[in-house]
């Protein structure tokens, strides 16, 4: 064993010891309600193909028609060997769907969070973040050198005394300042990935107008699910136009992969000139961008709001279970916190070895100690698929006391 190998395996067994390792499990099957694995299927609660697009004919058909008229790579960043007509499909459809000016697609909803903050902000700067946003928004928000203030979940008064203090620090008691006036940009989600709760995201557009801040609002886990046009949960709330920079992922109900920022014109055209990783990377292959397009026409077709209302359907039988924690506005995102990490791997364990594809989240997705079943529903299940999770659950978990949700263990006893 060479010196990095043997380095590499002492961290490894390390991660091994507190319940942190993670491995592939292979999938001989497309992502859809059952998947196999290993030869054997499973009812798979793990996906963010919250609309069962991924898999759907309407996607793979427009996928296939780009594949064959504009090939299978894009050759090189949009910038270097001109745009495929897809991407500008793409991009006007998302615009006219988000009802913004325009929008901007990129590789990756990862992508899209790095390149869209440390585009937007420099050192003199200040961002905000709600403590559980997503890492692509942390990670962009420190490429950005831009000071970085966090504040406590969805905590209205946290976030406002922050905003106080940068009020100051943005206007210094000094007349002489050449320097262009640094900005404060807040960035949460509509939707929380790892909790599935949501955003007060019309308090938090009154405290950023207030304070005369900017508003970035990832809809990652929202968008195709709420609102009258199935834009997201800032549509819903009605704030959709309060918002500077909307982020949202082509990957998850809109089944097909990338990432996008809509919003006005000259935005889109500064990112363009400053995201750097769409400048400097391949365009995504056309063939993504086509399938894109379709999900968001479907989205927005008398079958897509079919579709979504099936998934609510699913979410309120699951709602109604002890399972869930009552009393919230409701998502697709379903957590058992488990707590150890260690227990979070066995309950997961547990319930596949019934046939349930749950996965275990542990740190560094979720904090440490907070560890859990993260189990999410997709339009594409059934009624039954939900009642033999609910029974599955009942038989492999033990809930422990409605009071404390951290008490959860298996029933065989670990
Ligand atoms: C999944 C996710 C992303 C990243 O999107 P990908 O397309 O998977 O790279 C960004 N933000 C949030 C909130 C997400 O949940």
């Amino acid at each position: 064993m060479n010196t990095l190998d043997r380095e590499l395996s002492t961290r490894l067994a390390r991660l091994r010891a507190q319940g942190l390792n993670r491995e592939l499990r292979r999938i001989d099957s497309a992502q859809s309600p059952r998947i196999v694995l290993g030869g054997r299927v499973f009812l798979n609660f793990s996906s963010n193909d919250y609309l069962g697009l991924a898999n759907d004919g309407a996607l793979k058909q427009a996928a296939v028609a780009a594949l064959h008229r504009y090939g299978a790579g894009a050759g090189a960043s949009r910038l270097i060997c001109g745009s495929l007509a897809p991407y500008h499909e793409l991009e006007e459809a998302i615009a006219q769907f988000k009802g913004t000016e325009a929008a901007l697609t990129f590789s990756t909803g990862y992508v899209t969070g790095i390149g869209a903050l440390s585009a937007l902000l420099g050192k003199n700067d200040i961002v905000i973040l709600d403590r559980l946003v997503h890492a692509s928004l942390i990670d962009g928000a420190r490429l950005s050198g831009a000071k970085l203030r966090v504040f406590r979940h969805n905590d209205l008064n946290d976030l406002e005394a922050i905003l106080k203090w940068a009020a100051l620090v943005i206007h210094p008691p000094n007349p002489k300042e050449q320097a262009p006036p640094p900005r404060a940009l807040i960035v949460t989600e509509s939707v929380f990935s790892m909790d599935g709760d949501t955003a007060p995201l019309r308090a938090i557009a009154d405290l950023k107008d207030r304070y005369g801040a900017w508003l970035m609002v990832d809809e990652a886990h929202a968008t195709g699910l709420y609102g009258p046009n199935r834009r997201g949960l800032a549509e819903e709330m009605g704030v959709s136009d309060r918002i500077d920079v909307q982020m949202g992922t082509l990957g998850k109900a809109l089944g097909a992969s990338g990432g996008f920022i809509s919003g006005s014109r000259i935005l889109i055209d500064y990112l363009i000139n400053q995201a750097r990783s769409f400048i400097f990377s391949t365009a995504p292959v056309p063939s993504a961008a086509a399938a894109a397009t379709a999900a968001i026409r479907f989205v927005q077709s008398e079958a897509g709001e079919r579709r979504r209302n099936l998934l609510w359907e699913r979410i309120d039988e699951l709602s109604s279970s002890r399972w869930a924690d009552g009393g919230r506005r409701p998502s697709a995102i379903f957590p058992i916190i488990v707590g150890d990490e260690t227990k979070a791997v066995q309950a997961a364990d547990a319930l596949r070895e019934s046939g349930i594809f749950v996965p275990a989240i542990r740190y560094p997705t979720v904090a440490r100690g907070a560890s859990r079943l993260r189990l999410t529903l997709t339009a594409a299940h059934t009624r039954l698929d939900i009642a033999h999770a609910l029974s599955v659950l009942e038989s492999v978990l033990d809930l422990g006391s409605q009071m404390d949700r951290h008490h959860l263990a298996l029933k065989s006893g670990i």
